[in-house]
């Protein structure tokens, strides 16, 4: 892995001579991304004129190596000396950061967004588009989906499809066996074993203990509102001031 490289690059066609001046602090990782936005069929002169002419036809070069601070200048002034705004693939004339970076626009897109939803067939084209192209999620972005999504209710179209992959994996026969019948013990820490273990007749695994305490619990909780019910709207009061 080569160290990244702060500067000023260039990406030209070598059919058109058109030329697009780009910034980065990592010049080739930003080439990677520029081949791969081009492929997703993002929209824009220059991944139109990549996918037109082929990524082979575009050479991909450093201009100038410079500090962070220097990188609107700088491209402003390459921008300028190639003419890539009048003719070429920049759509502006350089010197700023992508919009998305300055920080007070960042907020307004933020802002923008709240609560905005992918249309679903923006999502499903999306997802074919990641498909074909063999981009998948890294490890850390399906953790943080998965914390997002942590104890959000579920629509009945997900659990519909849930219970059909169930069904499906049950009927094919090659179901995994869940975590819970390796376990030893109960959530609570009672054994899986001797007295204290039921199967039920589905091959579920029970705790007799935790059984035992929810029934108990559950008897409690309809003695009480017998109880309160028997005795009208100040019962309920006395026991909410206790
Ligand atoms: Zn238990």
């Amino acid at each position: 892995m080569s160290k990244a490289i702060c500067g000023i690059y260039c990406v030209k066609s070598l059919d058109t001579g058109h030329a697009y001046v780009g910034l980065s602090v990592n010049i080739h990782s930003r080439f990677k991304d520029h081949a791969k936005q081009a492929r997703r069929g993002d929209s824009n002169v220059l991944y139109r004129a990549i996918r037109k002419y082929g990524i082979d036809r575009f050479e991909f070069s450093v201009l100038e190596e410079c500090k962070e601070s220097e990188l609107a200048e700088k491209e402003a002034e390459w921008v300028e000396k190639l003419q890539s705004h009048k003719d070429g693939y920049n759509m502006t004339p350089g010197g700023n950061f992508p919009p998305a970076r300055d920080p007070v626009i960042a907020r307004k897109i933020s802002v923008s967004r709240t609560g905005y939803k992918t249309p679903k067939d923006v999502c499903l084209r999306m997802s074919e588009n990641f498909k074909a192209i063999g981009i998948r999620p890294s490890p850390e972005a399906i953790a943080l989906a998965a914390e997002h999504n942590r104890g959000r209710p579920r629509s009945a179209e997900t659990l519909r499809k849930i219970s059909e992959a169930h069904k499906r994996s049950w009927r094919s026969g090659n179901r995994k066996p869940s975590s819970r019948k390796l376990k030893e013990f109960c959530p609570s820490g009672h054994p899986y074993s001797g007295a204290n273990l039921y199967v039920s007749p589905d091959g579920a695994r029970c705790c007799r203990t935790c059984s035992r305490m929810k029934n108990l619990q559950y008897k409690q909780k309809l003695k009480m509102e017998r109880r309160s019910r028997r005795a009208g709207t100040g019962m309920i009061q006395t026991e909410m001031q206790l």
